[in-house]
C-alpha cells in the first residue's frame, strides 16, 4: 500500500508538469463537498486525485482531447444527450457543447437548482461492501442525486489515475449524460466512459476500457 501511495505520486507530478492550462477563461474548481467515511490517508488520497483531476480538466490537451473526439469516423460522442434536473433532454450535443457544458459545472440534481458555477461539485461516500460483492461495482450513484458512492477496496488498490476516471465519470452522470448499460460496442464511446478515459490517460494511467471510438459499429 505504501509502495502504491507512491507510485500515485509520482504519476500526479509527472502529469501535472507536462500539462499546458488552457485558456484562463476555461478555469473549472474541483470542489470535495463532502466526504463521508475517509481515513485521514484515504483523505490524503482523495484530495491529491481531486487537485489533479482539476489540473487535468483545465488542461489544453483535456480541452482538444474532447474537441477531437471520434465516434464511428465522426467528431462527436456516442451518447451525447444531456437529461437537465426539470425534465427536458438537450439532444445531440457537439462535441464543443459537450466540452462547455463540463466546464460551466451545472450538476443537475433533483429539488436543486442548476448553477453555472464553474465548480464540479463532489460529495463522495467510500463504502466497504460485503465481503462477497467485494469486487462487484467500483462505484455508482442514483441520477437526479449528489452522492457519488466509492467502493473503498477499488479506491484502496486504484492509482490516481483510475481514481480520477471513475470520479469524473460519475461527475459526469450528475451533468446529466449517461451511457448504455449493457456492454455495447458504442458505450465506451459514450461521453461518460470516453471522458473519463480521456482524464486517466492524461493522468498518466493507462485507458481502462481502450475505446476504438474511430472505428467503433
Ligand atoms: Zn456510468
Amino acid at each position: 500500500m505504501v509502495r502504491n501511495t507512491y507510485k500515485s505520486r509520482t504519476t500526479l507530478l509527472a502529469a501535472v508538469m507536462t500539462l499546458i492550462p488552457a485558456a484562463a477563461s476555461a478555469e473549472l474548481r474541483v470542489n470535495l463537498d463532502e466526504l463521508v467515511g475517509f481515513s485521514t490517508s484515504s483523505k490524503t488520497k482523495i484530495e491529491q486525485a481531486a487537485n489533479l483531476l482539476e489540473t487535468i480538466l483545465n488542461s489544453d490537451e483535456f480541452k482538444q482531447a474532447v474537441l477531437a473526439h471520434q465516434f464511428e469516423g465522426k467528431t462527436l460522442f456516442s451518447n451525447n444527450d444531456r437529461t437537465l434536473n426539470d425534465g427536458p433532454i438537450q439532444r445531440g450535443l457537439t462535441n464543443e457543447q459537450v466540452y462547455e457544458a463540463l466546464m460551466a459545472g451545472a450538476e443537475q440534481l433533483k429539488g436543486r437548482p442548476s448553477v453555472e458555477d464553474s465548480v464540479a461539485n463532489l460529495e463522495l461516500h467510500l463504502y466497504t461492501p460485503a465481503w462477497y460483492k467485494k469486487w462487484s461495482v467500483v462505484g455508482y450513484g442514483y441520477p437526479g442525486q449528489a452522492n457519488i458512492y466509492m467502493n473503498w477496496y477499488y479506491f484502496n488498490s486504484f492509482n490516481s489515475a483510475q481514481i480520477i476516471g471513475n470520479l469524473v465519470h460519475e461527475w459526469i452522470h450528475k451533468l446529466g449524460f449517461d451511457h448504455d448499460y449493457g456492454r455495447t460496442a458504442r458505450r465506451p464511446c459514450s461521453v461518460p466512459y470516453a471522458i473519463g478515459d480521456i482524464v486517466a490517460r492524461l493522468g498518466g494511467g493507462k485507458a481502462t476500457e481502450p475505446p476504438n471510438c474511430e472505428k467503433a459499429r
